[in-house]
């Protein structure tokens, strides 16, 4: 990690998991397990209709909160959907967009990645944008071709003044969900791929300036090799962010 340059985020994504009871007590107790100044910027996203309990309760604390997805138009007739003015007045700070189960089970694609991510940084919160390979992908040997163009259409018309509100969140498929890790260095490498793709995008200091988050079976057990890489700023955590020692076990390895 860089933090002279960079903040260094840690967000778990809490996937369709909690109720709002649960909400209450798994948060009250990440408040006890937290350091109480973490090295990083701590962020849980939630389901939507955990957001009023999950703000509630990390009054006082460290923690904001985030939404897992948001739609791309403001308002209207679209049965089942949240705007990001919505999360907004409901007091959420960053929401997913593009998250893999988005795109493979919700037919979400490159170019609804790039509506939701400038619905929600015209709204003012910050786009934890997910890109990353599948395994067939990898295995073809074009991960850095399919990242890179992840990350070029999801920044479509994004200003550099918006893209100080991104963070993009490098998730390998194939380690997703898996308890197969990328390697630290496949994990740095990649990142270094997506800054790249920035710097081409809006030059070196954006570059340097953006956190790159690793996300895919990220555990109290190897997020210190993972987030001692120069090119990653902090993970996007799923399993592991439902249990209070570990994602603050993962937070204190951001401390490097
Ligand atoms: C995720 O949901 O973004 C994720 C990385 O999940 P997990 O940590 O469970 O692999």
């Amino acid at each position: 990690m860089r933090r002279d340059t960079r903040t260094t985020v840690v967000a778990g994504n809490w996937k369709m998991n909690m109720t709002p009871s649960q909400t209450t007590l798994l948060i009250n107790e990440m408040k006890t397990a937290l350091p109480e100044n973490p090295a990083c910027k701590v962020v849980l996203c939630v389901p939507f209709v955990d957001i009023a309990a999950a703000v509630e309760a990390v009054k006082g604390s460290v923690i904001e909160i985030g939404a897992e997805n948001v739609h791309f138009e403001s308002k209207g007739a679209y049965t089942g959907e949240i705007s990001a003015s919505m999360l907004v007045e409901c007091g959420v700070k960053y929401v997913i967009v593009g998250h893999s189960e988005r795109r493979q089970y919700f037919a979400e694609t490159d170019e609804t990645v790039n509506l939701r991510a400038k619905a929600a940084l015209e709204a003012g919160l910050t786009a934890i944008i997910c890109v990353g390979e599948t395994l067939t992908e990898r295995e073809q040997g074009v991960t850095a071709e399919t990242v890179a163009r992840q990350t070029k259409i999801a920044l479509m018309g994004v200003s550099e003044e918006m893209l100080k509100n991104v963070i993009i969140a490098y998730e390998p498929v194939w380690a997703i969900g898996t308890g197969r890790t990328a390697t630290a260095e496949q994990a740095n490498e990649v990142c270094g791929i997506i800054r790249d793709v920035v710097k081409a995008l809006y030059g070196e200091k954006a570059a340097e300036a953006i956190t790159v988050q690793y996300g895919g079976s990220m555990n109290a057990k190897n997020a210190k090799e993972l987030l001692s890489k120069t090119n990653v700023d902090g993970g996007l955590i799923g399993g592991a962010s439902l249990k209070a020692p570990d994602f603050a076990e993962i937070v204190k390895a951001s401390d490097q």
